[in-house]
């Protein structure tokens, strides 16, 4: 294990990947003004594939337990409205969209989850933005799309109104500007911005010594400092043991008709008894689409050399969509909680790609076996913070 010194002033910093990980490490370092900043990615950002981009994400606080996640959104949620309003002087629309996150536990109970959620975020000081919907009644009055649900044992509830959902693809490009403005340089595309190996110093033992990265192009890019910040594909490039795994999840999005639209625009973000049925959604957004989206086990795609599992996206395999089988789940779990939209036509639909951690927490860290390299991965389905 190498010890771990931060950069010198006038460092020369690569990092690889401009999904949320990489670009966010990019603005915070280009805040204290006194680094060479470089981000490489295979992709002109947004990436299309990026786990980052996608028309909504989830902005929560609710962490069962895990009061980590909680503070690191009680932090975020004052940049979001910061971003609401530097895009409204733009001209532009808002990126984080506060409609509130509506968790549903099942049968009169929440699990473990929820009820954790409930006593963490009472405990930080935020009880107040819970709003108990403890009876069937108290649901249905306030939401009464959720009847069908309700009725299907979906009958208690919390609204935490500080929360919502991001338009993530916006929210990238929003960052990705900010750090143009900052300085920072960006080398993107298939061959001058794909990662392909370390340039490591030669004969280094022990702790190899990271010197910088060469890309698919064969060119040598020197630096000081190399962050490795590229999500589900992560393991793919750099060993990290055991520690992460690229895991598929499916995600669909439905047009609703006109006669739906306003039930199914006015309402909260929804998770399902989310730790048993895995269930979320998103309200209708402004292109009318309404995304649901499952976090599970998911899928794996090993690879033939190594077995390690790397994402599958529709930018090699354009006609790429989800499983039959897993299109087949979601419409018999809406068939009981959205009726309404069981048999919508799926308009667009991808297997999006987790960086998955053994116990779901970020993985940043300097490598142990490289000298000069930070992997920041480990996303592990929840880091559009
Ligand atoms: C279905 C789904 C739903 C989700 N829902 C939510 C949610 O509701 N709320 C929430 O908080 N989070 C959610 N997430 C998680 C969130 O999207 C991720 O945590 C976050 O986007 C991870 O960001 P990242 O920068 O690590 O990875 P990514 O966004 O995937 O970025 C990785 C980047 O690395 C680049 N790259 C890869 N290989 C190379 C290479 N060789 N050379 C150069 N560049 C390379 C890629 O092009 C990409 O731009 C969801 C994720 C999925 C898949």
């Amino acid at each position: 294990m190498t010890a771990y010194t931060p950069p010198s002033p006038g460092s020369k910093i690569i990092i690889v990947g401009g999904g949320c990980f990489g670009l966010s490490t990019a603005h915070a370092l280009s805040l204290k003004k006194k680094y060479d900043i470089w981000v490489f990615d295979r992709l002109p950002i947004p990436a299309t594939d990026a786990a980052s981009t996608d028309i909504n994400k989830i902005v929560r606080m609710d962490y069962a337990d895990d009061t980590l996640y909680l503070q690191l959104m009680l932090e975020g949620m004052p940049i979001w409205r910061q971003w609401n309003k530097e895009r409204a002087a733009e001209g532009l629309g808002p990126v984080y969209n506060e409609t509130g996150v509506l968790f549903f536990g099942s049968n009169g109970k929440f699990s473990d989850y929820e009820k954790k959620s409930i006593k963490s975020i009472t405990e930080a000081g935020y009880g107040h933005v819970i709003e108990h919907l403890p009876t069937p009644k108290s649901i249905t009055d306030k939401y009464p799309q959720f009847k069908e649900a309700v009725e299907n044992g979906y009958d208690i509830a919390y609204l935490n109104k500080d929360g919502g959902w991001c338009n993530s693809a916006e929210a990238v490009k929003h960052i990705y500007n900010k750090c143009i403005k900052n300085g920072v340089q960006f080398v993107l595309g298939p061959d001058k911005g794909t990662f392909e190996k370390f340039q490591e110093k030669p004969g280094s033992s022990g702790v190899k010594e990271v010197v910088g990265i060469v890309t698919k192009d064969k060119k040598v890019h020197y630096a000081d400092r190399v962050i490795m910040a590229t999500g589900s594909w992560t393991p793919g490039l750099v060993d990290i043991s055991t520690q992460c795994i690229a895991t598929g999840q499916v995600v669909a999005q439905f047009q609703p008709p006109q006669s739906l639209i306003t039930s199914l625009k006015n309402q909260p973000v929804w998770c399902t008894d989310v730790s048993r049925t895995g269930y979320y959604g998103f309200p209708v957004n402004e292109g009318g689409r309404m995304k649901v989206a499952r976090h599970a086990t998911g899928y794996i795609a090993p690879r033939l050399q190594d077995n390690v599992s790397v994402p599958r996206t529709q930018v090699t395999h354009s006609g790429d969509t989800i499983p039959v089988g897993a299109l087949k789940h979601m419409r018999t779990f809406l068939n009981g909680f959205l009726p309404q939209t069981s048999s919508l036509d799926v308009v667009y639909s991808r297997i999006c790609w987790y960086s998955d951690s053994i116990d779901g927490g970020f993985v940043i860290s300097p490598h142990p076996e490289y000298k000069n390299l930070i992997v920041a991965s480990g996303d592990s389905g929840h880091a559009m913070k």
